[in-house]
């Protein structure tokens, strides 16, 4: 038997019995021959030097987007091009060369740079010169879901498919506007930067307007033309607007005195930039000319369309192609009418999530750091630096909203407002906490409910790419939100390389129910107004201001259907004509809440 001093361990003992253990563990793991830690690797650097040889390509949002985008580095002069939209060819690309197990906008978007840079061979480039003068820009994000490991997939895609050393340089998503390369070839001056939110809100409104308008077209492919000309009037805007220089415009008496005083002259050249950017004649004259332009189109809003909302995850609600199985272009066939939403709402929400975590840290501060009474220095301290954090936000968050408003209203006021995000997150709350990050976060949920309450849309679509971890997660949560909700048409479809008859099929039938739905609110609307549908039509027929798309038809609450809206509003007009004051008053419905 052993005594109690043989039986007590020193420390050394204990340390080699632990060490022991861990070596026993990580075997067990397989993790012995795991020599070092993995570190990101270093992206060769896109020097200043190459800015005139080297090709930036960018892609993976709607052809609206990019070519703004565009428009923009090649005014900032740079080369740039803009990769095709993703189909299903690229998708098998990106399944053939990139990792098992990933999201499908992973194997849309790698296969399709793949794909584009093996087209650049086929055109006789030498695969070293295509390494040497293109790179890929692209947004980047630490997580948590898959979209973190996006830039390591392009990586391993393009070294598989024969195309190491392609540059892959990020736009860091959480960083907003701060580049994550830090190579000096892509400089972010007050015009590229300016120049970029400009195409962000011209892609986003452009994009919002044409779904508004092309279902209620007289002309078939009448919009299509309107948008494309629209497109190239504001594309060449971006490029070819002479930059502002204040030295240019300063009278000869100033010049010297400015020339003379490198900070003060620099100050104040960077806010003219940006009040030209946003205020300059050559903007506003393209904004005005591309609303002319597509106010030509002639509309007839007295056609019943389902409104059908599109949520889900972010690229495939906001891709046009194979990736959501040309799900817009799918439903205009069928009938309806479609509300994408702008990318806009994604910047909306990460400024007000940062609010919320900033005013969340400061309770667990305040709670785990208790500061004692008379240590009032460091209170105020602490609370002067969480006020200026959240007035940066809010101003942020303000201006961002100011100007995204703003550039709808110069094209016509027909783009819908940005929701307000504390709105969102107050009616995802009983059902998707807020923090709970990746995806689209509390998004799908709160705007599932939003559209429904506020009677903002017949049907709500979710397109979420199969294998999307967030997006299944918000999906179990659908179904206590359905039960609430008790009239929600609302339909997740899973989107992938495979199975669009599938998915389209599901759509049908759930769009039927959509069409009845929208179908009664109209015969309703339309029986409350004691007028018959050929009134209402002759009344318009004469009337050609009523056929233009940016005629302005007030919101009426409770009514989602464009029509609807369209008949309440033309009665008014009738009635007020005929001498009849009465204004009409369709009996609002509200969301059955069990
Ligand atoms: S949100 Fe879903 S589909 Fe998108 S990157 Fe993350 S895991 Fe993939």
């Amino acid at each position: 038997m052993k005594t109690a001093d043989e039986t007590m361990l020193t420390t050394e003992d204990l340390s080699r019995r632990i060490e022991a253990e861990r070596t026993r563990l990580r075997a067990t793991a397989g993790l012995v021959n795991i020599q070092q830690q993995f570190k990101r690797p270093v992206e060769r650097a896109f020097t200043a030097a190459e800015r005139g040889k080297v090709t930036i390509l960018i892609g993976g949002m709607t052809w609206k987007h990019d070519n703004m985008f565009r428009a923009v580095f090649e005014g900032c002069g740079y080369k740039c091009e803009t990769l095709p939209v993703p189909d299903v060819p690229a998708f098998q690309t990106g399944k053939e060369f990139g990792n098992n197990g990933q999201c499908n906008p992973t194997y849309f978007t790698v296969g399709c740079l793949v794909q584009y840079l093996q087209q650049l061979e086929k055109q006789g480039i030498p695969r070293q010169e295509i390494v040497d003068n293109y790179v890929f820009f692209t947004a980047g994000s630490c997580g948590p879901c898959r979209f973190g490991m996006y830039e390591a997939e392009y990586r391993f895609a393009l070294e598989n498919a024969g195309f190491g050393g392609f540059r892959v340089l990020l736009f860091q998503q959480d960083d907003g506007i701060k580049a994550a390369s830090g190579e000096t070839g892509l400089r972010f001056t007050v015009d590229f930067g300016m120049g970029m939110l400009n195409a962000m809100n011209l892609g986003d409104t452009l994009n919002d307007i044409v779904y508004q308008i092309r279902p209620f077209e007289v002309k078939r492919g009448e919009t299509d033309s309107a948008f494309e000309e629209a497109g190239n009037t504001l594309t060449r805007m971006l490029r070819e607007r002479p930059p502002f220089e204040i030295i240019e415009r300063a009278p000869g008496w100033a010049r010297g005195y400015l020339k003379s005083h490198d900070k003060f002259m620099r100050f104040w050249n960077s806010w003219g930039k940006v009040y030209e950017n946003l205020y300059g004649k050559p903007y506003l004259e393209a904004l005005e000319a591309c609303r002319s332009r597509i106010d030509e189109v002639e509309v007839d809003r007295t056609r019943v369309k389902p409104v059908v909302k599109i949520t889900g995850e972010f690229w495939a609600s906001i891709t046009e192609g194979d990736g959501n199985f040309n799900m817009f272009r799918f439903l205009e066939r069928e009938g309806a009418q479609v509300i994408v939403e702008p990318v806009a709402t994604w910047v909306a929400y990460l400024l007000c999530q940062a609010k919320a975590k900033a005013l969340h840290n400061k309770q667990v501060r305040e709670h785990h750091e208790k500061l004692p009474l008379f240590a009032y220095k460091r209170k105020i301290q602490r609370e002067l630096v969480f006020e200026a954090k959240l007035a940066g936000l809010s101003i942020g968050e303000s201006m961002w909203a100011y100007f995204y408003h703003r550039v709808g209203k110069k094209l016509g006021g027909l783009a819908h407002k940005l929701v307000d995000q504390r709105e969102l997150a107050r009616l995802a709350e009983p059902f998707y906490h807020r923090f709970a990050r990746g995806g689209e976060g509390h998004l799908e949920v709160g705007k599932n409910v939003y559209y429904t309450v506020h009677h903002k849309c017949h049907m709500v679509l979710a397109l979420k790419p199969f294998g999307c971890m967030p997006s299944s997660q918000s999906d179990g949560v659908q179904s206590a939100v359905i039960n609430k909700f008790k009239d929600m048409i609302f339909l997740p479809i899973e989107t992938s390389g495979e199975g669009e008859v599938n998915a389209h099929s599901r759509v049908q039938m759930a769009l039927g129910e959509a069409k009845a739905k929208a179908k009664a609110e109209f015969e309703t609307v339309l029986q409350s107004t004691g007028k018959s549908l050929d009134d209402i039509r002759a009344y318009v027929a004469d009337h050609r201001e009523l056929r233009r798309p940016f005629y302005h038809v007030p919101h009426r609450e409770g009514i989602a259907g464009t029509a609807a809206q369209f008949v309440l509003h033309v009665n008014d007009l009738m009635n007020s004509s005929s001498g009849k004051r009465k204004r009409s008053t369709a009996p609002l419905t509200t969301a059955k809440v069990a």
